[in-house]
């Protein structure tokens, strides 16, 4: 079974954005940072199962966005990794994608906004 992991500090947004994805039809799994998401990647593989899609914050505790795209691009070439940016994180998005990001999307978002990135992504 395929996951989508939904990678933001503030559960506000993680919940946003699960709602948003409610159609996709795929389990939501949620980590509070990029080391986070790195020991859920693992478990997931673990359980013999994968990740369809990242959905990732940059400005995050423990492990940013930018540093988890690095490392997450050491063990997966190529699960997609879309980037949650603010208007103000412009010059990230460069960043992000010099890292391994495949495509951003800017908050606030409409919940019909992602899902249309997110599908493009996952079909
Ligand atoms: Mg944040």
């Amino acid at each position: 079974m395929k996951h989508i992991l939904v990678i933001d500090d503030s559960p506000t947004i993680r919940i946003s954005v699960e709602y948003a994805l409610k159609k996709v039809n795929i389990p939501i799994r949620q980590a509070e940072n990029g080391q986070d998401a790195l020991q859920k990647f693992r478990d997931i593989k673990a359980a013999g199962d994968d990740v369809a899609l990242c959905i990732c914050d940059i400005n995050m505790p423990v492990m940013d966005g930018i540093s988890f795209i690095r490392e997450f691009r050491k063990i997966d070439k190529f699960t997609p990794v879309l980037v949650l940016t603010t208007e103000s994180e412009q010059d990230k998005i460069k960043a992000g994608k010099e890292a391994g990001a495949s495509g951003w999307i800017v908050k606030p978002f409409q919940p019909a906004e992602l899902l249309g990135v997110v599908e493009k992504f996952i079909r």
